[in-house]
């Protein structure tokens, strides 16, 4: 049967459009349906304009610093509405350019929503197109827990758009983003707590990093509480919010933004006209070739529920494009040894096993950790804390992990993560000389264990 196109992918984000690219590029027949915005979550409500208001709030400190070079730079005055500007205009810009990327490449562009009609048919804007291949590159939504008054609460989505900065902003979660909008929200000037359920947030990341980072939000000023999560929102005459928490306490605040984890989007996607199944979370099931239990439909990125970061979309997407259309360039993802950031104040960067999942996975695990504060802040008063650590297998010599909370750790994690999907061993990081003076430098000349 003569379909209108090879493959027909839904979801211009990071994963749909890279994959419609590639299997472009490799001569297939390739239109891409966006309802949205270009470029996806990362580019119009995440890595992008979140890294854009990291850099915004990372200011204030540097100002406060600088005084200790010499500077006296007076009273700092912050516009918020101003940042929101130019972040849009960015945004606009990048949006233009993913639409040239998409159009040079020759795919169709469908903007409107599509919705699966069968197994190889999708509609959008009320026109059917037949596909051989159909990709759900959907992505996720944010998901605010139920509970009355959530209405009155903003998720990742809203806060890029906010007309002002709020003066009190009560932050729910504990994961990457939480952790990374307080910062940003602290940092700009808003009295900032946040509130997570367990007893310490980032769970998944190595220990030390976790009570790392505590230790230096809270020398910052901001307000963490943990085992606390909220009952309810109310509403005041005033505007103002009410949040009554489980354990009985209230606290007010201007603007309560939660960050409790994303599900996959499937609005009205018309799954229930296919084969396609869900995992126990709610995703996409896929095999390890991304194809659904529907055969002419595959699915990648977030609606997956793997790793929900923009390489690992990339790569799933470029994985796609070559299967189908390159087979002989064909090469599976590999998750092993992700590196990632959490662009927190100061920001964390890991790549590889933790502590904790180094010693569950029985390795006879010798640590390595380095704490001291950074050569930029000893003609300040600021008293930050780098911290940096290395978990080796003691009997191969492997290094299983690296982490790092401190200044440019996620651009430093990337170079290590090299590294350790080359295998190196502590040796070779010790063989290797170090860049003077840099805080990196400490990951090639940490000598003694910890407990020697
Ligand atoms: P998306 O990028 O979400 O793209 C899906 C697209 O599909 C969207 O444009 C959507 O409008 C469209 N769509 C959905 N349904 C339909 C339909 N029925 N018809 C047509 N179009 C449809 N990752 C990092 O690696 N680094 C970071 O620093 C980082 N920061 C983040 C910060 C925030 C606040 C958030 C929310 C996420 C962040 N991420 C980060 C995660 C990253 O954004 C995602 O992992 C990535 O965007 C996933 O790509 P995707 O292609 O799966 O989906
Ligand atoms: P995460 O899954 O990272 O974290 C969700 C947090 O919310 C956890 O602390 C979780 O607690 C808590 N939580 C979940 N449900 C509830 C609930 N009902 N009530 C109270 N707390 C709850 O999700 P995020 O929303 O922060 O981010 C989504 C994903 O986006 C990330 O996992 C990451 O993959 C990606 N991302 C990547 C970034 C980067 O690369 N820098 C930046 C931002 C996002 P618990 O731990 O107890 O389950």
């Amino acid at each position: 049967m003569a379909y209108d196109f090879d493959l027909y992918v839904i979801g211009a984000g990071s994963g749909g459009v890279r994959a419609a690219r590639f299997a472009a590029g490799f001569g297939a027949k390739v239109a891409v349906a966006e309802s949205r915005y270009l470029g996806g979550t990362c580019v119009n409500v995440g890595c992008v304009p979140k890294k854009l208001l990291v850099y915004g709030a990372h200011f204030a400190e540097d100002f406060e610093q600088s005084s200790g070079f010499g500077w006296n730079l007076g009273e700092a005055d912050f516009d918020w509405a101003t940042l929101i500007a130019n972040k849009d205009r960015e945004i606009n810009r990048l949006n233009g350019i993913y639409r040239n990327l998409l159009v040079n490449s020759g795919v169709t562009l469908h903007e409107g929503h599509a919705k699966i009609v069968d197994p190889h048919q999708v509609e959008v804007n009320g026109e059917r197109f037949t596909a051989k291949h159909i990709l759900i590159a959907t992505g996720g939504w944010p998901q605010i827990p139920e509970i009355p008054g959530r209405e009155h609460a903003i998720s990742s989505n809203e806060a890029f758009f906010l007309k002002d900065l709020p003066k009190r902003v009560l932050v729910v979660g504990g994961g990457y983003i939480a952790v990374e909008f307080a910062g940003i929200f602290h940092g700009l000037g808003a009295d900032t707590t946040l509130l997570y359920r367990g007893d310490l947030f980032l769970r998944g990341f190595d220990g030390s990093v976790r009570k790392h980072l505590q230790e230096e939000l809270t020398k910052r000023g901001m307000d963490l509480q943990f085992n606390a999560d909220i009952e309810r929102i109310e509403k005041q005459s005033d505007g103002s919010l009410k949040a009554t928490l489980k354990d009985g306490r209230v606290l007010e605040a201007d603007c309560v933004f939660y960050a409790t984890g994303r599900r996959p989007m499937l609005d009205n996607l018309g799954l229930e006209y296919t084969g396609v199944t869900l995992d126990d979370k709610g995703f996409v099931k896929v095999d390890e070739l991304f194809q659904t239990s529907e055969p002419s439909i595959l699915a990648l990125g977030d609606v997956i529920g793997r790793v929900q970061l923009t390489p690992v979309a990339l790569a799933e997407g470029m994985a796609v494009a070559r299967r189908l259309f390159k087979p002989e360039q064909y090469r599976p993802v590999d998750y092993k040894m992700i590196p990632t950031a959490v662009f927190s104040l100061p920001n964390i960067g890991t790549v590889g096993l933790t502590e904790e999942e180094a010693r569950s996975a029985g390795h006879d695990v010798v640590i390595f950790e380095s704490r001291f504060r950074p050569m930029k802040l000893t003609l300040t008063d600021c008293q930050e804390r780098t911290l940096m650590k290395l978990v080796v297998d003691g009997k191969t010599d492997k290094v299983l992990g690296c982490h790092m909370v401190g200044p440019d750790a996620g651009e430093i994690v990337q170079g290590l993560a090299i590294a350790l999907k080359a295998g190196a061993t502590k040796r070779d990081f010790d063989d290797t000389i170090g860049v003077h003076p840099t805080a990196a430098e400490e990951f090639v000349t940490m000598r003694s264990p910890v407990g020697a």
